[in-house]
């Protein structure tokens, strides 16, 4: 259960008050900025885990080719909608969600849908479910206030394509119910929450059936947030999710290796795959300073420091406890794709980590890579003279102290000299 080392595992951060400012919806949306790292998954994917939660979905199926779609919409029998998955909303939008009519229409239209690039996403599969007749459009998800400490409901009679405008102009038209992770729903509250939502109480006993079952799949698996656009209605007064998106904590994805499975590779850049290949901890940053750092605290530090002396860092880099010689190797070589790169800050503090290790890697990188831009070493603690000699054995020198190794890869970034 997430919500206990929430605390620990979120430090409250000014971006997190920034949010809290938002309307609802949108922290929905943007909730990436809270909630540390994310994993997305596609909408056929979501729709599954919602299925396995037992909350009414069309039939559908994936197609990654226009006759694959095709085939899908034979199957399906009848009218079909064919829809883009690609890992960002607005695809109705873009043009990404298409109504057809037969088998023929379904190709057609799948074909027009591979082609398009939606918000920098090529689309590569596309959704090919089963149409319905929407007489109406709710917007029901489930997310988190980490300020309030508490799980949210957010609702709307006015779900569909315009819910983010509905969120600035007619906020409330949004409907809130929070839940105390500790103590669980308060059932009678969530009821009368629905009847207020929903109207009909038809409608409100199937949307808190729906809300329970969201909530009960946001807490077991570690998501961020479900949310389903529109949750519509159908003429004959059964609600079905016509459209789903799940996030994840990507601290909890470990923990499930069914949410592990539906990792998408195209969520992540090339380096960021090396990097996690690697066991490092990477994340790019906009500056000009690349650095190799031991420990998430040290590396911070050393971001700031950098920061305080008038420089950039390129990115945040923790090689972890035990660094392996071929780890600095890898790290090196992900700094180096970085076309914005000017010099390298390599800041050991060794504990666990071991100073010969680090040389050892910065000479193999030294040999196997074309290192164009200067770099500092700062190289203390466990065997340092071991490293210190590795280095100067092939004419590298680190430096003892932090302050002038930062002070000299600041100035080397500005002078674009080779070490
Ligand atoms: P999004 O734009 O990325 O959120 O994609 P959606 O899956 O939500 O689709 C956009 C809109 O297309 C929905 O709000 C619906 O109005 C419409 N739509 C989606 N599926 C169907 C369907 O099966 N039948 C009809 N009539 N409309 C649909
Ligand atoms: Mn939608």
């Amino acid at each position: 259960m997430a919500f206990e080392y929430e605390k620990a595992r979120y430090p409250i951060t000014p971006f997190l008050e920034f949010q809290t400012a938002f309307p609802y919806i949108h922290k929905a949306k943007f909730n990436e900025f809270n909630q540390g790292h994310k994993m997305k998954i596609h909408e056929y994917q979501a729709r599954d885990l919602l299925k396995a939660y037992g909350i009414p979905v069309p039939p559908g199926k994936v197609a990654a080719t226009a006759d694959e779609a095709a085939a899908s919409a034979g199957e399906l029998g009848g009218g079909v909608v064919v829809k883009a998955q690609v890992l960002v909303g607005g695809r109705g939008k873009a043009g990404g969600v298409k109504l057809a009519s037969s088998p023929d229409d379904a190709k057609a239209k799948a074909q027009a849908i591979l082609d398009l690039t939606i918000k920098d996403l090529p689309v590569e599969k596309v959704l090919v479910a089963q149409s319905i007749e929407i007489a109406k459009e709710y917007y029901v998800s489930v997310t988190l206030d980490r300020a309030k400490k508490k799980v949210v409901l957010i609702g709307s009679s006015s779900g569909g394509v315009e819910i983010e405008e509905l969120a600035v102009n007619e906020p409330e038209k949004i409907l809130i119910f929070e839940i105390d992770p500790i103590s669980g729903i308060d059932q009678q509250g969530l009821d009368a929450y629905c009847t207020r939502l929903f109207g009909d109480p038809k409608l409100s006993t199937q949307g808190a059936d729906t809300f329970r079952k969201l909530y009960k799949l946001l807490e077991e698996k570690d998501c961020s947030l479900v949310e389903i656009n529109p949750y519509a209605k159908l003429p004959d007064g059964s609600l079905v999710a016509a459209d789903a998106k799940i996030n994840f904590d990507d601290n909890g994805v470990p923990l499930h290796s069914d949410v592990e499975g539906m990792r998408n590779p195209e969520e992540y850049s090339p380096d960021e795959i090396a990097a996690k290949e690697a066991g490092l901890s990477f994340v790019s940053l906009d500056g000009d300073i690349g650095c190799i750092v031991n420990g998430a605290g040290l590396a911070m530090a050393t971001m700031d420091i950098i920061k305080l002396f008038g420089g950039n860092p390129a990115n945040f880099l923790d090689v972890g406890g035990s660094s392996n010689p071929e780890k600095v190797l890898t790290a090196l070589r992900i700094l180096m794709n970085n076309p914005k790169l000017k010099a390298i800050l390599i800041n050991i503090f060794g504990g666990i980590t071991r100073c010969d290790d680090i040389a050892n890697g910065i000479v193999m990188a030294t040999q196997q890579l074309d290192l164009k831009v200067p770099m500092v070493i700062r190289l203390i603690g466990t065997n340092e003279e071991e490293g210190r000699k590795i280095l100067d054995d092939n004419g590298m020198a680190a430096a003892e102290n932090l302050s002038e190794a930062v002070k000299m890869v600041v100035e080397r970034s500005k002078k674009g000299l080779k070490a």
